[in-house]
């Protein structure tokens, strides 16, 4: 029998597990629109693959997984793409998203659907399968499937965790899933651990769910499973501390379970994966709990893109007192602002809301440091002071303080005398936190893109210089070379000079002797005048040579 290890705090709200866990998961009909969203999972969203008018069947891919974070979508039935449009989605933010609208045919005709022989394929082709298929996590953390099946070479899973815990109140889709379809969940773990090279496989599930534990415990008989019953205590299904309650290694502040070498997968994952790889499904649809302020609380079956109106008419119309909706549980959940919006793959709990079920808070007092959130805090985080520097924005303190090893369980506001909003200043500092980090990236990389403009301007100046400096030093050195071609032009009119002067000098004045003194002195001074000339000629041809 396998020791537990407790982790710190924790809390006991009342489970509200009844209403909804004592009736079999129901089919919900085939609406006539479907509103599927392409961003579904964490990470980017899929990319439109279909226009407005074109017809799609059944399980036919709409939304191509873009990058390594994302999945696929599929349309959930047969029928004609309306719109490819922004839609109102359930989302903290309110805000719309990308969807694809489609007009139901009534004929549910299927795309071809082709299993995968998992044992005979490469894992890596597998998981793209998977990837292709649409399956991220079904407990509401939507990660995609084929990431958390593809660990860091060097990060060894020895122990795979199927989390069956379902530990926020209200929520019993994985309670009914485990009682009704134990084998297909077992066939998916068996089908992650081959994946996943893991050693061990782990099934935990909370005591205050014995007809789930009885069913899982009969689908595991055949196996070498674990099946491990664990004491109900919220968040002992959240992901830190049902690693440490499982096996004692505790997660690092900033890790992941991977890094101690525990995977965790939600039942509903294991499922659908089991549908993919044996049936050829896509996620097109999941089990989705509607209870609170309705008539006949219960589980169904629903495609993704139902709208939420119609879901919640399946309990009877919603009581008059109905103030709102939540989707997920009362602690960690957020308030849809509308029924409009679809089923999505994280819709594990929808709880029409009335003031007799969730009377408004009183008004905020001020913290009088009791520490209360301190003791039921999970993480060993000091909630208080946590409190304080995201009320003064000081941001940088409540860093220091972990406040991102918070897992926003709240017990911390579940306890609190002064009925201070704890999780809402944690959410709202986180948020600022990535607010300031983006910004600060943009700065960053705008400086970094200045600094090389200016580096390459004066790169550039500087090779321009070195070229120039280079040219002129080429061109004194040619200067400088001896030049055999000019010498020897040089030496020929020297040659021919001399030559001239030697001629010039043998050249004496004929028929003179009959001539005159007067006549003899007249050329006697043209002879001295011309010799004057060549002499000057002479100078002056040796100055140009
Ligand atoms: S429980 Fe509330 S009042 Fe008490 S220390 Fe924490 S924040 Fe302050
Ligand atoms: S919400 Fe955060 S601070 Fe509060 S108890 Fe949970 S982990 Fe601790």
């Amino acid at each position: 029998m396998r020791t537990l290890h407790p982790f710190p705090g924790g809390v006991h709200p009342p489970e509200h597990k009844l209403e909804s866990n004592s009736r079999p998961i129901g089919s919900a009909p085939l609406p006539s629109l479907l509103v599927v969203p392409l961003l579904q999972h964490i990470g980017n969203p899929a990319k439109p693959v279909v226009e407005a008018g074109e017809k799609v069947l059944k399980g036919q891919l709409i939304g191509k997984a873009d990058g390594y974070i994302s999945v696929s979508v599929h349309a959930p039935t047969s029928g004609k793409v309306l719109a490819v449009e922004p839609r109102p989605v359930p989302h903290p933010s309110g805000l719309p998203a990308l969807c694809v609208v489609i007009e139901a045919d009534g004929e549910e005709r299927w795309v071809e659907r082709s299993p995968i022989d998992y044992l005979n394929l490469d894992v890596s082709e597998v998981r793209n399968r998977l990837r292709d298929m649409g399956l991220a996590g079904l407990g509401g953390a939507v990660f995609p499937t084929y990431v958390k099946l593809n660990p860091a070479p060097d990060a060894a899973i020895p122990i795979l965790v199927l989390n069956g815990c379902e530990c926020e109140p209200w929520i019993t889709c994985d309670d009914r899933l485990m009682r009704e379809r134990a084998p297909s969940i077992i066939e998916g773990a068996r089908i992650m651990r081959h994946l996943l090279g893991a050693r061990e496989v782990i099934v935990a599930i909370e005591d205050n769910k014995p007809e789930a534990i009885a069913a899982m415990g009969e689908a595991c008989r055949d196996t070498d499973f674990e099946l491990v019953v664990v004491p109900t205590l919220y968040p002992s299904g959240s992901g830190k501390q049902l690693t440490q309650l499982l096996t004692g290694r505790e997660v690092p502040s900033g890790g992941r379970s991977t890094d101690v070498g525990v995977q965790i997968f939600n039942v509903g994952t294991a499922h659908a994966l089991e549908r993919a790889v044996h049936h050829g499904e896509p996620l097109i649809s999941r089990v989705v709990t509607v209870t609170g302020n309705v008539r006949r609380p219960q589980n169904f079956e629903a495609l993704i893109g139902t709208p939420l109106a119609e879901l919640v008419k399946l309990t009877g119309e919603p009581r008059e007192d109905t103030t709102g909706y939540i989707m997920g549980g009362p602690m960690m959940g957020f308030d849809l602002h509308s029924t409009a919006v679809p089923v999505v793959k994280a819709m594990n709990c929808v709880i029409a809301r009335s003031d007799r079920l969730f009377p408004p808070p009183p008004p905020p007092l001020p913290c009088i440091r009791c520490t209360r959130c301190a003791q039921v805090c999970p993480v060993r985080l000091q909630p208080q002071d946590l409190y304080w520097f995201a009320h003064a924005r000081d941001f940088g303190k409540a860093q220091e303080h972990n406040l991102f090893d918070c897992i926003e369980c709240g017990c911390c506001a579940y306890v609190c005398p002064s009925h201070i909003p704890l999780v809402d200043y944690y959410r709202f500092a986180k948020s600022e936190i990535w607010a300031r980090e983006r910004e600060k990236k943009a700065a960053d990389r705008a400086r970094e893109r200045h600094q090389f403009h200016l580096f390459r301007l004066e790169r550039e100046k500087k090779e321009r210089a070195e070229k120039l400096a280079q040219k002129a030093a080429a061109a004194k050195a040619t200067a400088a070379m001896p030049n055999p071609d000019a010498d020897a032009k040089r030496a020929a009119i020297q040659a021919a000079i001399e030559r001239a002067k030697a001629k010039r000098a043998g050249v004496v004045p004929r028929n003179v002797e009959a001539l005159s003194p007067d006549k003899l002195q007249e050329i006697q001074e043209i002879e001295a005048r011309r010799a004057k000339l060549r002499e000057v000629m002479e100078k002056s041809g040796e100055d140009q040579a």
